[in-house]
């Protein structure tokens, strides 16, 4: 598989190069050249094949000319050690892709990420150093990723005082090759220092010199942390069309002994995405037209609805970023609307999506109302991907008998601050208690570019 750049599309890279570079050269984002269809066998035993088996189908075309089918089956097989189950809540189903080791999402990309980058860098002496801005959930995916993978280095850039108390020890708890850098500003801040370093300005890192380790990074931009999230998506529609429904009692966040509903519906799903950068949700699309049995998507926001307001009036208009209690889609520019730009225009964009936007008061809400009604409990991301479906329920532009599914992107138990006051806890998962234990060893640096660069020579 070639891939380009978002901005240029005659100059093509393979997918080694896509993925340490992350970012193209001319600012874009690499995309694939073509995104493949499933083999039609492949496709007819989505909702029944195990989902090593269905990873090992998704990224397989992405990475056959670089990545050997034995080493394919390795990568994913310790990358996906947990599941995604779907999960029937009240009138829908729950995509729970909350089980990995720092309860969101965003570890399926991560794991990925950090293995296939191992395979990529075999052979190579020159150490690679990581740089990763984070608002909060991303930082601790990559540093657990990457833990303890040798010759590559990760450096956390967090704004100082804005993560919770255990995003904060997912990221700056760990120690060995993982370093935290507490940055006195925004996520703003950080994703610029993140740019200009990776840009060398003014050459002071010499990142050419071969005894440095060479730069790169970790965000959703990079390709190699999107593929492998279109694999839950593929797995989730073909148990929906199939009926094939797990039913993880003990894995899942609900009040003892509430009932699941009684009557389970299958066929074509719509899968609501809680979305901010629409890294999530361009997967999503992957897997649809690779041909996963999905009827739609919704993407749904918080009041920072940049794209919602875009599928409306065709006209795309970023704004700064306003805080919420769903923080990890306080996006005003979300960076993936490139690469959903270059596969699809704006009335094939308006046929495959809708959008929704969801306010704090409704997502407070709407973790009461299904607590109360359903037994079951939404973190505020989840939360806002609930309300959605409803509100387009209500306005008539979804139909109530249609099968509905929505993307739990975190535990509930990782957004405590937020769910506790309203409905309790359920029961924590090991892996977020274990990191509450760890003692959080950060950096505090100013926003500016000189005080980052001395500390990625501190660390050599
Ligand atoms: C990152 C994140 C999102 C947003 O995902 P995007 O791919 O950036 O759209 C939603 N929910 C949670 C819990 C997240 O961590």
């Amino acid at each position: 598989m070639r891939y380009y750049s978002t901005r240029n599309k005659n100059e093509f890279v393979n997918f080694t190069i896509a993925a340490l570079t992350g970012l193209a050269p001319d600012g874009g984002l690499f995309i694939p050249e073509e995104i493949p269809l499933y083999p039609a066998n492949v496709r007819s035993s989505l909702g029944s094949m195990d989902f090593t088996d269905i990873a090992f189908e998704t990224v397989k075309p992405y990475v056959q000319d670089i990545i050997p089918n034995n080493a394919l089956s390795d990568i994913v097989q310790s990358a996906f050690t947990f599941n995604a189950p779907l999960i029937p809540a009240a009138d829908r189903y729950c995509l729970e892709l909350f089980h990995g080791p720092t309860a969101a999402f965003k570890d399926f990309g991560a794991r990925f990420m950090a293995r296939a980058f191992s395979y990529l860098r075999r052979g190579e002496d020159r150490p690679l150093r990581i740089l990763v801005a984070t608002s909060g959930d991303t930082g601790g995916a990559v540093a657990d990723g990457f833990f303890e993978v040798p010759g590559i280095f990760v450096t956390v850039l967090y704004p100082k005082g804005r993560v919770t108390p255990l995003q904060e020890r997912q990221i700056a708890g760990l120690g060995k090759n993982i370093t935290a850098l507490a940055v006195e500003g925004s996520f703003d801040d950080c994703q610029q220092l993140v740019k200009a370093a990776l840009a060398d300005e003014g050459g002071v890192l010499k990142t050419n010199d071969q005894k440095r380790p060479a730069l790169s990074s970790a965000n959703s931009i990079n390709i190699s942390r999107l593929i492998p999230q279109a694999v839950y998506y593929s797995a989730a529609a073909g148990r929906a069309f199939s009926g094939n429904i797990d039913s993880d009692e003990e894995a899942t966040p609900r009040i003892k002994g509430s009932p699941y509903p009684s009557e389970i519906k299958k066929g074509l799903i719509t899968l609501c995405v809680p979305s901010g950068n629409f890294g999530n949700l361009t997967a999503g699309l992957y897997a649809m037209k690779m041909g996963a049995p999905i009827k739609q998507f919704i993407a749904a926001t918080n009041i920072n609805k940049t794209f919602p307001d875009y599928l409306n009036s065709g006209e795309y208009l970023t704004r700064t970023s306003q805080v919420t209690i769903s923080n990890a889609m306080d996006v005003g520019a979300p960076s993936n609307f490139e690469r959903i730009a270059a596969h699809f225009t704006l009335d094939e964009m308006r046929r495959i999506i809708l959008g929704v936007s969801v306010n704090d008061d409704e997502t407070k809400e709407t973790i009461l109302r299904i607590h109360k009604e359903a037994g079951y409990f939404l973190d505020p991301h989840s939360a806002v991907g609930w309300k959605g479906v409803d509100k387009l329920l209500t306005e008539n532009k979804i139909d109530k008998s249609d099968v509905f599914g929505i993307l739990s992107t975190a535990h509930p138990a990782k957004f405590s601050e937020v769910v506790e006051p309203l409905v309790g806890l359920p029961p924590v998962p090991f892996s977020l208690a274990s990191a509450m234990e760890r003692t959080v060893n950060a950096k505090t640096i100013p926003a500016e570019v000189p005080a980052l660069i001395e500390t990625l020579y501190e660390n050599k």
